[in-house]
């Protein structure tokens, strides 16, 4: 392989495209591609996409089987929500329930129909969730 060719497997790979499809590209065996994919750890490029925050953009650590965070720092996290606060998602709407006839509030989600978990299974699968 040339080093034009490992920079474009390289390439392809970033963007997400198949074994196959690099393969058809450059005109060399896909099992190739692989074992060079394999040997330099290009698969993970497209399975581990590295968390960014959602405030500063700067890439955040991970602990293994951690949550995934979606701030790098309290900080950013509070500058986010204020700046973010009374858009949409934190719309308050006052539905009625559909299985027991209260009213609740669901916060983001005008579709939502039931003012419970209970209610939900309740009205899908018979019983009254009042108890
Ligand atoms: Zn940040
Ligand atoms: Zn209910």
């Amino acid at each position: 392989m040339t080093t034009e060719q490992k920079d474009t497997i390289t390439e392809m790979r970033k963007q997400g495209y198949t074994y196959a499809k690099i393969a058809e590209t450059l005109a060399i065996s896909e099992n190739t591609i692989k074992t060079y994919c394999r040997r330099t750890r290009l698969n993970e490029y497209t399975v581990a996409t590295v968390p960014v925050c959602k405030q500063c953009g700067k890439p955040i650590e991970v602990k293994a089987k951690h949550r995934e965070k979606q701030f790098c720092s309290d900080l950013c996290r509070a500058a986010w929500w204020y700046a973010n606060r009374g858009s949409k998602h934190r719309t308050e709407y006052r539905l009625i329930c559909a299985n027991c006839g209260q009213p609740f509030v669901s916060v983001g989600n005008k579709a939502r129909k039931y003012c419970s978990h209970q209610c939900y299974i309740a009205a899908r699968f018979g019983g009254d969730c009042r108890g």
